[in-house]
């Protein structure tokens, strides 16, 4: 139990939840916006303009979320609009190819080198599901090697010992997974390369692939040691494994070219999602080509999808890929390193024992004063203060992820006003978060 005042009511949004508990488990389709890490009622937000969400009650916020990662433009982008409404003017989906996919195929193939060939999803999930079944299909063998903490979709093989919602829900192995699903899948700690050569070693050509975050932030954030991504790499060479980088959250965001841009380890399959979409279901799996001649129709592994290359989803996409040039990326990188001085300063200045992770601009604050390393680690922080922290901020109009194991994501519309915001918040919420204690039941 977890001792919080909630210092101000939204009985807009209150309302809203108890209509979508009655019809929706839990109120919410997907399960960290429900805010039970952090307790309270979950905001409705009913618009998005540059760096700002107004909720239902109409109280502006500075959002640190960013729909997860998407909304890197910030919300609104006129741009991007105006792509969207050029698109959906010509109609909204055609189950034909079309050339706006085309152009997003060629972007990405553009900016990132091992990417040889793509094929477009609708989420990050699907993206994941089908590069690990095509990776089972080219091997032809079953196993494959995750890592505890990271999040890759709710894969049914990929849910064992997941990040995100998993890790702020504190969930088990999910029940509806059956042993058959997950059986082939082998969970080792992050960051222990050690442990991965043993699992080779005790399945010789068993593995099919080993898929890992490119730099994990669904466990808060917890980049690869140096060396980690290409000892994987290695591994996988030497075992005739697929090294499949899952970059949904990273691609597009953490440079020009994702993860990939900045580590420069070679994958055989990359998956994407998030930035990609603009806002929209667009995702994506992708690398070397003579994997991915296995796919239907030219290879015998299926997969497909109604919706998959939209032409609103792509439009978006292609929209805001566009506008993601050196100097945005200059833009975002220069926030969150701003944005991490201020919440060091504020938690230092209160003797709040944190630690600031990231990677480029992705980051987020662990309340621990040890390295965090793996799962273990993230878990192992006093996660109490970030509800404490957590409600400062929402009180005074910072809009930060709901849970202690989520990365805090900023735009090139994060400006200094929004800033301003954010950095005469700070001080409040370090005091709440040295003030706050565990109350056990
Ligand atoms: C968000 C995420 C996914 C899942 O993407 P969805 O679009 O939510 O299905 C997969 N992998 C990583 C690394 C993610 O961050």
């Amino acid at each position: 139990m977890v001792h919080v005042s909630f210092p101000y009511s939204a009985p807009v949004s209150q309302t809203l939840f108890d209509r979508a508990a009655a019809v929706t488990p839990g109120g919410v389709n997907s399960p960290v916006r429900a805010f039970r890490a952090v307790g309270g009622t979950p905001r409705f937000m009913v618009s998005g303009t540059g760096p700002y969400l107004t909720d239902a009650d109409g109280r502006e916020y500075v959002d640190l979320v960013c729909s997860w990662g998407p909304m890197i433009l910030g919300h609104s982008h006129p741009d991007v609009i105006a792509a969207v409404q050029e698109a959906v003017s010509r109609g909204t989906s055609f189950g034909t190819p079309g050339e706006g996919e085309v152009a997003l195929a060629e972007e990405i193939v553009a900016r990132i080198e091992p990417v040889e060939q793509v094929r477009l999803v609708s989420s990050g999930t699907e993206a994941t599901m089908s590069a690990i079944r095509l990776a089972r299909g080219f091997t032809g063998r079953a196993k494959i090697i995750k890592f505890a903490g990271c999040y890759h979709g709710h894969v049914d093989a990929l849910l064992a010992a997941a990040g995100s919602g998993v890790a702020t829900l504190g969930l088990p192995d999910t029940p509806g997974v059956t042993g058959a699903q997950a059986g082939d899948t082998i969970v080792v700690p992050y960051n222990d390369l050690e442990a991965v050569h043993e699992v080779f070693h005790r399945y010789p050509g068993e593995i099919a692939c080993v898929i890992t975050e490119a730099s994990p932030g669904n466990m808060g954030v917890v980049p690869p040691r140096p060396g980690f991504n290409e000892g994987l790499k290695a591994a996988c060479a030497k075992n005739g494994a697929l090294y499949i980088s899952d970059e949904v959250m990273t691609g597009f965001r953490t440079s020009k070219a994702g993860w990939y841009g900045v580590d420069g380890v070679r994958p055989d399959l990359m998956t994407f999602g998030k930035v990609m979409g603009g806002g929209f279901p667009a995702a994506a799996f992708g690398g070397r080509a003579d994997v991915m001649a296995h796919l239907a129709p030219v290879g015998p592994v299926y997969q497909a999808g109604t919706l998959s290359g939209n032409p609103i989803a792509t439009a978006a996409g292609l929209a805001q890929l566009r506008l993601l040039d050196d100097a945005a990326y200059e833009k975002v990188d220069a926030v969150s390193e701003q944005l991490r001085g201020l919440v060091t300063e504020a938690l230092t200045k209160e003797g709040v024992a944190h630690r600031l992770q990231n990677a480029s601009n992705m980051f987020s604050v662990f309340f621990t004063e040890r390295e965090v390393r793996n799962y273990d680690d993230a878990k192992a922080q006093e996660s109490f203060r970030f509800t404490a922290f957590f409600h400062s901020m929402l009180s005074q109009g910072v809009y930060l992820p709901p849970s202690a194991f989520e990365s805090w994501f900023v735009s090139t519309a994060h400006d200094e006003r929004a800033i301003e915001r954010i950095a005469a918040a700070l001080p409040g919420a370090a005091r709440a978060a040295a003030e706050a204690t565990e109350v056990t039941a």
